[in-house]
């Protein structure tokens, strides 16, 4: 194999690891995090405090209605009873009844409200619920996918990084040198010649070069500096 193609090799074996350690990655990524899943999480706990607020506010009202009404009750068996005689105390009595009634509609409607708002919040929990329930599922499934993908990816990455130590060893110095320094300055260190033009710059390349080129010759672009390569 002429220098040209094992070092054609190494950037395509690079290219490909650098790939493969990305996707490796991002995979790592999504396999510790699932983003959908976490927000709906997060939406169904603050729903979850929300339904438990009102429902507290809902028991305390019913509490205190029926407090009300244990207070209305006294006060009637004592109008009625028949014990209390005095017309004063009785019109006071029946007074009393009034407002107590009175204060006991303005509880029993905020009762009402306070149970509208529960019966809200729970079907919007409801709804949440199910969306985690149906994340959740397809979460696991997605994770061993992606367990299965990472595996594989690891087992790439390791062939590669084999690979790309082989053909460095199979390099002399200088040659690799050279590679990394127009790698670091370009980008893509050897360019294809097609149609007679270098792929990196897009400009004609001379005759003779591309010929000593198609040769498995080392040679580098006039006006880019890539090595070239002829397939
Ligand atoms: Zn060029």
């Amino acid at each position: 194999m002429s220098l040209a193609s094992r070092l054609y090799r190494l950037q395509t074996t690079e290219f490909d690891l650098k790939h493969k350690r990305r996707l490796l990655q991002d995979t790592v990524a999504r396999l510790l995090h699932n983003a959908e899943l976490s927000a709906a999480e997060d939406e169904l706990s603050a729903i979850e405090s929300r339904l438990a607020a009102a429902r507290k506010q809902q028991r305390q009202l019913e509490w205190e209605v029926d407090d009300l009404n244990a207070k209305i009750k006294g006060l009637k068996d004592k109008l009625y009873g028949g014990t209390v005689r005095n017309p004063k105390e009785l019109v006071s009595l029946d007074q009393d009844v009034q407002s107590v009634k009175r204060y006991l509609g303005g509880k029993e409607e905020k009762l009402l409200e306070a149970m509208d708002t529960t019966e809200l919040i729970e079907a919007e929990a409801g709804t949440v619920r199910r969306r985690v329930a149906d994340l959740k599922a397809a979460w696991e499934q997605e994770k061993e996918q992606l367990q299965t993908l990472k595996d594989a990816t690891e087992g790439e990455v390791a062939h590669l990084t084999e690979m790309r130590l082989s053909i460095r060893n199979e390099l002399d110095a200088s040659a690799s040198q050279r590679y990394d320094q127009i790698a670091k300055a370009k980008g893509i260190a050897v360019a294809k010649v097609e149609q007679g033009r270098c792929k990196g710059c897009n400009l004609t390349v001379p005759a003779g070069l591309w010929q000593r080129a198609r040769a498995g010759e080392i040679v580098e672009c006039g006006s880019c500096g890539r090595f070239l390569y002829v397939d």
